[in-house]
């Protein structure tokens, strides 16, 4: 069965407006084989961010609602972490907490616009995480213009990074969404770059479900066998 996944949701343990829950159900509802709670991990840029002391709590309450859609849907924890380090004191993450994670996302590797880290200097991070982790909402078509799409793929690969297909509306430069404007790149990642589609969910639970034109994409790509937990419950 292909998947039907959406890595990418916040809840009410970070700046969404619903409980994992709800996000849950919605997800159930709309179809999906997996949803991922990812929610902002602390950082300055959201008023109440998932704090460390809160990570432990936050799992198990990930893990009673995956408990309880067992066989629906398959519930996945995660964070999203800013990469600005005024924002987020990166070398201060609690390893051995995110590694009990499914999945941790990177926001802002690289772009100038919001300060985010080079991929140089996350580096050390991916090798003390041991779960899978990626970039998020990346518009790779700005940040890396006149670049060659196999240099990033090459050097993605060698981090052993996926890079998200972020199907909100939110994401969208001149009528198309960034992910379109990226299409050399996400080219290049065939067979060797993992990718993941989320939606970034905060505000309405109707966006829980809307993959289909992302998954599209990657079909057209030829990338759906290098999506996240691929072939995984
Ligand atoms: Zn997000």
């Amino acid at each position: 069965m292909t998947p039907r996944p959406n890595l990418h949701t916040h809840t009410l343990h970070s700046d969404g407006d619903f409980t994992v829950e709800e996000v849950v159900r919605a997800a159930a509802r709309a179809g999906l084989t997996h949803v991922a709670i990812t929610d902002h991990f602390e950082t300055s840029k959201v008023a109440h961010p998932l704090r460390r002391a809160s990570l432990e709590r936050y799992i198990g309450e990930v893990r009673a609602v995956g408990k309880a859609y067992e066989g629906r849907v398959k519930v996945l924890a995660g964070v999203e972490i800013d990469t600005n380090p005024e924002r987020c004191a990166l070398s201060e993450l609690p390893f051995a907490l995110l590694n009990r994670l499914d999945l941790v996302l990177f926001e802002y590797v690289e772009d100038p616009l919001q300060g985010g880290v080079p991929l140089s200097e996350l580096r050390p991070l991916c090798e003390a995480l041991t779960v899978p982790f990626g970039l998020c909402h990346w518009d790779m078509d700005r940040i890396f213009r006149g670049r060659r799409p196999e240099w990033l793929a090459d050097r993605l690969s060698a981090l052993g990074a996926f890079v998200e297909v972020p199907t909100s509306q939110h994401y969208a430069r001149d009528g198309r969404f960034l992910y379109e404007h990226s299409e050399r790149f996400y080219r290049a990642f065939a067979g060797k770059v993992r990718v993941s589609i989320g939606t970034d969910t905060h505000h309405a639970l109707e966006e829980v479900g809307n993959i289909g034109r992302g998954m599209e994409f990657l079909r057209a790509n030829g990338l759906c066998g290098q999506l996240l937990f691929n072939g995984q419950g």
